[in-house]
């Protein structure tokens, strides 16, 4: 793709978050370092690409429902922050991710993809924000602490998902979890919930949520895709959704670059500019991605700009949505 010195410039000078990234437990998985400095062209990303893509800030999955590797993640992160400061830095609040930008390092935001590995026990949770946790999904789909009963993980019709709104949703300890978030400062991401829990989760929550991975079901009829109802509930609330870069979510037949912009346009008009962001999903949807690698997501920025989107709106969808959430809901836990 042609990428124009107009979406060049625009993408160079952007703040870009990432929603979702699995590196690290990819890097976990494979029984490697969980350094993400040092390049390694056998992952989907590292620290030096990510930075040469134009990334700012990304939510570095840290755990879901093994508290041992969610505690090894953790030291992960803040080994390679305490050894490469000059390159990363551990984002406390959301203005940390405007300083990564004017220094030109990476911000690490330490995201759980679960609260499963806290058993039903709030002093997980809080121990963990101590450490930096500032993203909490509720669940990685499984049936867990705050779900009643594990997430579907297909193609399936709007009729399958208007009749998951009826199902036992969130737990007694999901409902301890949601607010609990909210007044430690940790974001309460609703990414692999079925229907009725989202919903639930997005009532009991006094603060934006997000949706850090996922696309728009209008457009692909994935459990895992965000109906016109949750997208409107997240316009409601002040949240944002991280379009995913995953093919299973962006078309069932034919996934491409071009389809992947339909859910962006799809999603800007019908919930507005403010509320649409990118979670890759890098290292943890297999081998192939939409765009194909950490480096040419400025295709996305192309993309937006060829299909007639302000700059502004541009600026939002990369970072900028993520960041005014961050900035409203997450609170430091260090001195
Ligand atoms: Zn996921």
């Amino acid at each position: 793709m042609r990428i124009t010195d107009e979406a060049a410039q625009l993408h160079k000078s952007a703040i870009i978050i990432d929603g979702h990234s699995d590196t690290m437990i990819e890097r976990d998985e494979r029984k490697l370092d969980l350094d993400m400095v040092p390049r390694d062209e056998n992952l989907q990303a590292d620290v030096p690409r990510l930075l040469e893509g134009g990334f700012t800030a990304i939510n570095s999955m840290c755990g879901n429902v093994d508290l041992q590797r969610g505690l090894r993640l953790m030291d992960g992160i803040h080994r390679m922050v305490d050894d490469h400061p000059d390159v990363v830095l551990l984002v406390d609040t959301g203005s940390d991710i405007e300083t990564a930008k004017a220094e030109g390092k990476l911000g690490i935001v330490p995201q759980l993809e679960s609260c499963t590995l806290f058993g039903e026990d709030l002093a997980g949770l809080r121990m963990f924000h101590r450490l930096g946790l500032r993203v909490a999904n509720l669940v990685h789909g499984e049936r867990g602490a705050c779900q009643m009963m594990q997430s579907p993980f297909e193609h399936c019709s709007l009729e399958d998902r208007k009749a998951a709104e009826k199902w036992p949703g969130l737990t007694d300890f999901g409902r301890e979890v949601v607010p609990e978030c909210n007044r430690l400062g940790i974001v309460v991401d609703l990414a692999h919930t079925y229907d009725s829990t989202f919903f639930e989760a997005v009532a009991l929550s006094t603060k934006p949520v997000i949706f850090s991975h996922g696309n728009v079901f209008s457009e692909c009829g994935h459990w895992r895709n965000l109906t016109d109802d949750q997208l409107k509930a997240l316009r409601d609330c002040g949240g944002v959704f991280g379009m995913a870069f995953y093919p299973l979510f962006i078309d069932e037949k034919e996934p491409t670059l071009e389809r992947l912009l339909d859910h962006f346009d799809y999603a800007i008009d019908l919930i507005g500019p403010d509320h649409v962001g990118i979670g890759s999903d890098f290292d943890g949807c297999g081998p192939v991605t939409i765009p194909g690698s950490v480096t040419q997501v400025v295709e996305v920025t192309q993309g937006l700009l060829d299909r007639g989107h302000s700059h502004d709106t541009i600026l939002k969808v990369l970072g900028g949505n993520f960041l005014r959430v961050y900035k409203e809901v997450m609170v430091s836990s260090f001195p």
